[in-house]
């Protein structure tokens, strides 16, 4: 098998100019999650740089009310496919971060998570294009606009075109030291809702039932399943209840964030909170389990041969890479969970994700979307 890294690498440093470029014009277009009107403008952008880059038009528009539309394009028409998968929504508002260039990094909002990612997958296929370098397989690029909230509108196409492929691989940020993502937690919210029986709180204290009460039981038992050396979490990190001091509360409502990192425990603890019993036999207890989630991204000896494939490529390039099991959910965990052997981390490097100082390293881009190239001409 021939190897173009090198040559790709040139091709990149050749074009820095045009990447750096795209890469702020795109950072520029604020593209908050929920936001459609602005995040399609983002949108528009973006369609601009694949439209010059790699002469494309997106294969489908997924358009609905809440976000940006998503953007389905397919580079090569060969049978079989690769997933490359890029959000272009960030979580900052308009105006919340200034774009500054200084000291090796770029800093501004969603520069690192994951704009840049997105322009690499841009700039990957551009020198395999115009390099004449053949790709075995069809790229399908999908570009969504809600994964921050959870990709509630893109997951269904998501795991559609999952199913379809033989890879997935997602251009979110390497971790703070430039490794790899072969695994992350899933997440999942739930609401546990607490019905009690509101009483005067002064003549008839014990005519009631207190939804609060019953909720400090629920919230201790509901830690208590935590294992940390699993690596499962459940936090209840709001509570919502009572209307007055003299009223006996009857409803609580109580919000956890449940993480874990296979997903036979995250349907063991799914179980146990399905079957919440309350202590005070006057109250009721309902679990609201509407947000689907992400499972866990699991680590397969396929998802493993696609980071080796991966490292060798950065070695070839003259670095190494890690690879790392991060607590933070992506798109990855929705490739995984329908069986797609999935990589991810294969964006930029940088530090400061969702924190004011976010910002990319601009020393390692290149190599890194050479990497990213290097990776696609060997599957
Ligand atoms: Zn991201």
């Amino acid at each position: 098998m021939a190897f173009y890294e090198q040559q790709i690498l040139e091709y990149l440093q050749a074009h820095k100019e045009e990447i750096f470029s795209d890469l702020l014009e795109l950072v520029k277009a604020p593209s908050p999650s929920a936001q459609p009107e602005l995040s399609n403008q983002c949108a528009a952008v973006l369609r601009k740089i694949v439209k010059n880059r790699l002469g494309l038009e997106p294969d489908r528009v997924i358009s609905q009310p809440t976000a940006g539309d998503h953007l389905v394009f397919r580079y090569g028409t060969q049978e079989q496919q690769i997933l490359v998968i890029g959000h272009y929504d960030t979580v900052w508002e308009k105006d919340q971060l200034p774009i500054v260039e200084k000291e090796g990094a770029l800093y501004g909002p969603g520069v690192l998570d994951m704009k840049s990612g997105d322009i690499s997958v841009i700039w990957s296929l551009k020198a395999c294009k115009e390099l004449n370098i053949p790709l075995d397989k069809q790229i399908c690029v999908l570009f969504n606009s809600d994964e921050e909230p959870g990709s509630h509108t893109s997951r269904h196409a998501i795991e559609e075109e999952a199913k379809k492929s033989l890879a997935a691989l997602i251009a979110e940020p390497a971790a703070n030291n430039g490794d790899l993502k072969s695994g992350r937690k899933g997440v999942r919210f739930y609401g546990v809702e607490i019905t009690g029986k509101a009483a005067h709180a002064g003549n008839d204290p014990l005519g009631g039932a207190s939804a609060i009460k019953e909720a400090a039981h629920q919230i201790l038992y509901i830690q208590s399943l935590s294992d940390y050396e699993k690596g499962t979490t459940l936090n209840v990190g709001v509570i919502k209840g009572g209307s007055q001091p003299n009223v006996i509360p009857d409803f609580c409502r109580l919000e956890v964030d449940l993480r874990t990192t296979t997903v036979a425990e995250a349907k063991r603890i799914h179980e146990l909170l399905s079957n919440l019993k309350p202590v005070d036999p006057k109250c009721t207890i309902k679990l609201d389990d509407n947000d689907e989630g992400r499972l866990p991204f699991e680590e397969t000896p396929e998802s493993l041969k696609l980071f080796q494939t991966a490292s060798e490529c950065a070695q070839r390039l003259g670095f190494q890479v890690g690879k790392a099991f991060v607590g933070g959910g992506s798109d990855g965990n929705l490739t995984s969970s329908v069986g797609c052997p999935t990589l991810d981390g294969l964006g930029a490097v940088g530090s400061g994700m969702h924190a004011l100082n976010e910002h990319l390293d601009t020393e390692s881009y290149l190599p890194r979307i050479a990497m990213l190239a290097g990776l696609l001409t060997q599957l």
